[in-house]
């Protein structure tokens, strides 16, 4: 095939310039941006000629240059961080940004977040003050601990609490409780950072009180309890509570730290949903030290909340890390605004989307999917229509076994295939990201809100 047609075919840069639809780009946007994207583009086609022997392919690459350098520009300018539509199921789904955020706090936080705020200002003593005074307070009544501080996720709240309180030293754990956290993080590799040793103890399936016993040696700094909560050891298993581990650290003066994971506030039995331990169940057990994430089940924003004794608390704040680790003013304002709602458990279950959704009962998401499904069948869209019982997850590494009923509004496409619909989803202004099954799209209602059901209805209308 002669090539060098299609090289010459490309023009040359001041030719493209002069073009007008480039001429405009440039004139809504830059000239900087329009010039790499000139750049990049030429060159990819080239490449593309060099590698491809497909006459009509690199017919249509050529005669898009122009197009598709307009693309690159405006891409160029367009958030690529925008909202997507769960349809999922999946509460706390880590890769769509785990707990979502109340339009409420939203707007509150705008409000701080766009002046300047008393971040680290005590207004009432007009001098410097503490980023962690807007929610310590709150924490401590909530949960019953001394004292309480927050970093940037668990992961660093762990870091953190060994680093201040067992570096140089040895740290008891249960072989049973060595969790690998998600994106390859291991509770083991983050010991390690902080400089603590990890002496494990017992075996995968059972560690007995002896165990913990046996292993205290003259470097050992403390004991920690790491929650299970994206795995579950079922059939013969023993672990050891915190409660009959307070002794063994009175007997021998050694803190207990407890890595919770997810902080549950509340108890979810009473919603029909397993029991998961609640931080305040720790801390009255005795617990120096509990840890756990901010937008996990407690459903606020990314932290790493550390509640617990006083003495542990005020060595962390000091420690050298924490500078590193600290949360900003985003953060430490919705933390503040999340944990008010706990105040009244009522409250926090009706205002707190992550709490709303898991405990929203079977009759209201059955009644939503009715809606949705109506919508859809009244836009007149080019598919079979279904509605079918479906199981949501809480996702996040939070309650792993529970499995929530739930109601799904299935779409079978009669113009297209299911993996065309569903690219076509993910290419929406408002992506729309559900599950495949059954050689249907899948979209459970429970984590569909109602003004999302209309914006779905609108999309998919233009796609069928
Ligand atoms: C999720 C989890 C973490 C990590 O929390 P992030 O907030 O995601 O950093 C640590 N420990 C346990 C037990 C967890 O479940």
């Amino acid at each position: 095939m002669d090539k060098s047609r299609f090289y010459r075919s490309i023009p040359k840069v001041d030719i493209l310039l002069e073009d007008d639809r480039i001429q405009e780009a440039i004139a809504r946007f830059d000239r900087d941006t329009v010039m790499d994207a000139v750049r990049e583009q030429t060159e990819f086609v080239r490449e593309q000629i060099r590698t491809l022997d497909e006459e009509n392919t690199l017919c249509i690459l050529v005669d898009g240059l122009i197009p598709e350098i307009i693309r690159r520009v405006e891409k160029m300018h367009t958030p690529d961080m925008r909202p997507v539509i769960n349809a999922t199921g999946t509460v706390l789904h880590t890769n769509l940004g785990r707990a979502p955020i109340s339009r409420e706090h939203m707007a509150r936080l705008a409000e701080v977040a766009c002046g300047y705020s008393n971040l680290e200002y005590d207004l009432e003593a007009g001098r410097r003050g503490e980023r962690y005074s807007h929610f310590e307070k709150l924490l401590c009544r909530i949960t019953g601990a001394e004292a309480a501080m927050a970093v940037n996720n668990n992961a660093s709240a762990v870091m953190l609490i060994l680093s201040s309180m067992a570096k140089g030293g040895e740290v008891v754990v249960s072989r049973g409780e060595l969790v690998e956290i998600g994106g390859k993080f291991r509770i083991p590799d983050v010991m390690e950072q902080s400089g603590a040793k990890l002496v494990e103890v017992g075996t995968t399936n059972k560690t007995h009180y002896s165990d913990y016993a046996d292993a205290v040696t003259e470097e050992t700094k403390a004991f920690l309890k790491v929650h299970t909560s994206n795995y579950r050891i079922v059939g013969f298993t023993e672990s050891v509570g915190i409660d009959k581990l307070i002794p063994l650290g009175q007997e021998y003066d050694l803190p207990i730290i407890e890595d919770l994971g997810s902080g549950v506030l509340i108890d979810l039995s009473k919603y029909g949903l397993t029991y998961e331990p609640t931080v305040q169940d720790s801390i009255r057990k005795g617990a120096d030290v509990v840890c756990f994430s901010g937008d996990k089940l407690l459903g606020g924003p990314q932290a790493g909340i550390i509640v617990g004794k006083k003495k542990y608390i005020d060595k962390m704040k000091r420690n050298q890390l924490t500078r590193a680790l600290r949360i900003d003013k985003f953060t430490a304002t919705a933390l503040e605004l999340v944990l008010q709602e706990y105040l009244s458990e009522e409250n926090a279950v009706k205002k707190i989307p992550v709490l709303r959704m898991i405990t929203r009962s079977r009759e209201d998401v059955e009644k939503a999917a009715a809606r949705f499904r109506r919508m859809l069948v009244r836009a007149g869209i080019k598919a079979e229509i279904s509605l079918q019982p479906c199981e949501s997850q809480i996702g996040g590494g939070s309650l792993p076994l529970e499995r929530i009923p739930s109601m799904a509004v299935c779409i079978r496409p009669t113009e297209m295939t299911v993996p065309e619909l569903e690219t076509a989803m993910r290419h929406l202004e408002i992506p729309v990201i559900p599950r495949t099954f059954n050689d249907m799209i899948v979209m459970d209602v429970r984590t569909i809100d109602e003004d999302r059901m209309k914006i779905v209805t609108e999309e998919l209308k233009e796609i069928l």
